[in-house]
């Protein structure tokens, strides 16, 4: 299938006037064809069709929703490898890693279609009436959970198909039953419109209503803000920078009802390596830091980006060993122009304020992160928090603390991270046991001896964590909780059998996972 460079208003592509190439960013060059760009037009006729389509598509059977999710997987693996090639041109990802990627977002639908299924995500409760209560009798209550309606999807730079058109969080609000808009990212529009030809044959073979899906196109912050601001939209997902996650946040908070922008933004993700771990492994740590450091150039929202150590003979071998690993590793292309400038801002910063210790080998090539370590004492950070600001790419920050002490006015002072790691060994346990309410309170996943890169997708994961990892710390962008943020409570009280919905039905209810009275329920009940 050629690229035909249009942006799809509901089911149907269309053309405009404004046009926008893809930029190969490992040359420089501009990839055919031209791309439509969305104006307030594309916008507004988005948002229509997205709203018209909401009540039709909230109260199909979830067995169909189920089956439209794995629909979409279907189409895209049928896609094969020029989806996989145009992805690598648009991103300078190599091929293998978009492999996995694909698989991870199939694998995403897949298991939003399960969770349909289980429907545990209705959070049914029923609190039957009790009408000889004293002193006041109680009402019949019974509550569940409902999509909040049509959803802004801001496809993400660094997961072309994993955080992208039919990624994680448009897997979660279709699921949830929320018709997207998905606003692309403009570094992969042709791989876009694969995916988004992927749902909408999805959508035809499985008769989901015109609107389920549209997807805006556009190089201007302009489409964003129009699409965020457009009171058909009621909730909004992203995945990018600080700036523009804020930039969005206020645009919905200034909304005549304003939304909720779960965006996804900027984490250090701190690694921290206590003494015992230090005296039996230092030389392994220091290569499992680096492979997970310089892992896809560095692009990764968890990328360990710092390591805060107590000082012990062991943190010499282990900066030794980052330092010749790190030496080896060879430069290559980022994402895009615009990462690569961010990119050499913030190894500046760094170098501003902390000693370098090793760079990556050099680099020829247009836009290659090249790698970098950089080390400071504790009270130099204490004192200059900014060292502690995400450097999107494979540059990381070591910071000699003299004890458990230091370690903790860090950890205190540190804003919001997804992670935060213990590399230990036994003897560390009473430490690790000291660091732990710190840790919680300022991550959403905590990590014994292991790395932070590589989010497993499952039910017990959780991708988020307090600003600036997230807008909102109470939820997660992967993993099946995710569907939560698209969802929202209502309570049926005194209604009559037949009045209330099929799933808060006796025999429905019975059949399903559910609270009653407070008590946990499997449901299967015939
Ligand atoms: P970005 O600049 O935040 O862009 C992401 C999306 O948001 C794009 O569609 C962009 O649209 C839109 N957008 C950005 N600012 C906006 C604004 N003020 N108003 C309305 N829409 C806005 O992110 P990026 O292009 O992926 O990369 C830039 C930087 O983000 C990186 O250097 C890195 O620092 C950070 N980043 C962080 C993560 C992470 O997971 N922590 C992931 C990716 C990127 P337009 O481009 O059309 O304006």
């Amino acid at each position: 299938m050629a690229l035909s460079g249009e942006l799809f208003i509901g089911l149907k592509r269309r053309a405009t006037d404004l046009s926008f190439h893809a930029i190969d960013p490992a040359s420089g060059r501009a990839l055919a064809p031209a791309f439509s760009a969305a104006g307030t037009a594309e916008v507004e006729a988005a948002c229509a069709l997205a709203s018209s389509a909401f009540e039709t598509y909230r109260a199909m059977a979830h067995e169909r929703r189920a089956e439209f999710l794995e629909c979409i997987a279907k189409h895209i693996l049928e896609q094969g490898e020029p989806l996989l090639q145009r992805a690598h041109e648009e991103t300078a990802l190599p091929l293998a890693r978009l492999t996995g990627e694909r698989a991870r977002t199939v694998g995403q639908l897949r298991l939003f279609a399960a969770e349909l299924r289980a429907r545990d995500w209705l959070g049914l409760r029923a609190d039957p009436a009790l009408p000889l209560r004293e002193p006041a009798a109680r009402p019949d209550l019974r509550q569940r959970k409902i999509p909040v309606g049509a959803v802004a999807v801001f496809g993400a730079s660094n997961f072309p198909l994993a955080f992208s058109v039919a990624g994680g969080d448009s897997a979660a609000a279709l699921a949830a039953g929320c018709p997207i808009v998905v606003k692309g990212h403009p570094a992969h529009p042709g791989t876009g419109e694969w995916v988004a030809g992927a749902i909408v044959a999805a959508a035809l073979e499985t008769g989901m209503p015109e609107g389920v899906f549209s997807l805006l196109n556009g190089p201007d912050t302009a489409l964003g803000t129009a699409l965020i601001a457009d009171p058909r939209i009621h909730a909004a997902a992203f995945t990018g920078s600080r700036s523009g996650g804020l930039a969005l946040m206020k645009v919905a908070a200034a909304r005549p009802e304003p939304i909720p922008v779960f965006a996804e933004m900027s984490s250090v993700n701190p690694v921290i390596l206590l003494p015992g771990a230090l005296a039996t492994r230092a030389a392994g740590l220091a290569r499992e830091f680096i492979a997970s450091l310089t892992l896809g150039v560095g692009q990764f929202c968890t990328n360990p980006g710092l390591i805060l150590a107590i000082e012990h003979e062991g943190l010499g071998q282990f900066i030794e060993g980052a330092r010749a690993a790190i030496a080896a590793v060879t430069p290559a292309v980022m994402l895009t122009p615009g990462i690569h400038r961010s990119y050499l801002h913030a190894l500046e910063r760094l170098g501003a304020g902390a000693q370098l210790l090793a760079r990556g080998a050099d680099a020829d090539g247009q836009n290659c992160g090249r790698a970098a370590l950089y080390s400071v004492a504790a009270q130099s950070l204490l004192e200059n928090p900014r060292l502690a600001e995400e450097a999107f790419g494979p540059a990381a920050l070591i910071v000699r603390c003299a004890g458990l002490e230091e370690v903790l006015a860090i950890v205190r002072r540190l804003e919001g991270q997804l992670t935060a790691t213990l590399q230990m060994a036994g003897p560390d346990l009473p430490l690790a046991r000291s660091l732990l309410p710190a840790l919680e309170r300022k991550a959403g996943r905590l990590i014994v001896n292991g790395w932070p890169t590589g989010v497993e997708v499952c039910h017990a994961m959780v991708h988020g964590g307090p600003f600036p990892a997230t807008s909102d710390g109470r939820s997660t962008s992967v993993g099946t909780l995710a569907i939560e943020r698209f969802l929202r409570p209502v309570c049926y009280q005194g209604f009559p059998e037949e009045l209330l919905p099929g799933e808060l039905r006796d025999a429905e209810l019975a059949r399903s996972p559910h609270r009653l009275d407070g008590r946990q329920r499997a449901g299967g009940a015939s």
